[in-house]
């Protein structure tokens, strides 16, 4: 999807672009890993207008899954199923593709899950902060786009109160 697509789709589920490309959401959430995601689809589901900036259209998802905990843990177990006879370069080759299989089918399904929330919207860009609810959003085909949001995660409900942490004797050591 490019991000006149993208654009579109935020202002479909926003509704509230207006002729500069300013984009207006309740929340404002800059990054797809596993933090962002999380928060995005929790304040999306809660009826929370949501824009989730990601500054990469191969980072969906997050680290994690794209260059972190799944392809190294994908590597090494490959690498103990190697045979003696295998050819390296061969074996590496086959073992990288198997990987990258993997962060593709996580990348899509990362990004489905969340942009088919009818509450949220993925943006791809860079985000950088130009006032303090106000991110200016520059894509990989240096397109501008600013994204404004009302709150901060920290001032909406669903963050409101701390949650309850029960300390027991036994665990304070
Ligand atoms: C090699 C490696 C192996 C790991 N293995 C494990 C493991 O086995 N188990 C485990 O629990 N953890 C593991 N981790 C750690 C795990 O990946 C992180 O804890 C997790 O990804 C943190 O999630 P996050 O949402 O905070 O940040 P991230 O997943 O890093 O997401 C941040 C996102 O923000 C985007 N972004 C940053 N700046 C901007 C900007 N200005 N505009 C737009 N987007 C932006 C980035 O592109 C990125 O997608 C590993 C990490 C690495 C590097």
């Amino acid at each position: 999807m490019n991000s006149t697509q993208e654009t579109q789709n935020a202002q479909n589920a926003n509704g509230t672009q207006d002729a500069q490309d300013t984009l207006r959401a309740d929340v404002l959430v800059i990054g797809f890993g596993k933090g962002g995601k999380t928060a995005a689809a929790a304040l999306g589901r809660l009826g929370r207008r949501v824009v989730l900036v990601e500054q990469s259209e191969r980072m969906y998802g997050g680290t994690c899954p794209n260059v972190g905990c799944v392809p190294s843990k994908g590597l090494v177990h490959h690498s103990r199923k190697r045979r003696e006879d295998d050819d390296p370069q061969e074996f590496y080759r086959d073992a990288v593709q198997k990987v990258q299989q993997v962060r593709e089918f996580m990348r899509a399904g990362n990004y489905d899950g969340l942009n088919s929330l009818e509450t949220v919207s993925v943006v791809t860009g860079r985000a950088v902060f130009t006032d303090p609810h106000t991110v200016a959003v520059t894509t990989d085909v240096g397109d501008r786009l600013t994204v404004s949001a009302e709150t901060h995660p920290s001032s909406t409900e669903a963050f409101n109160e701390l949650p309850t942490v029960i300390v027991h004797e036994d665990d304070e050591n």
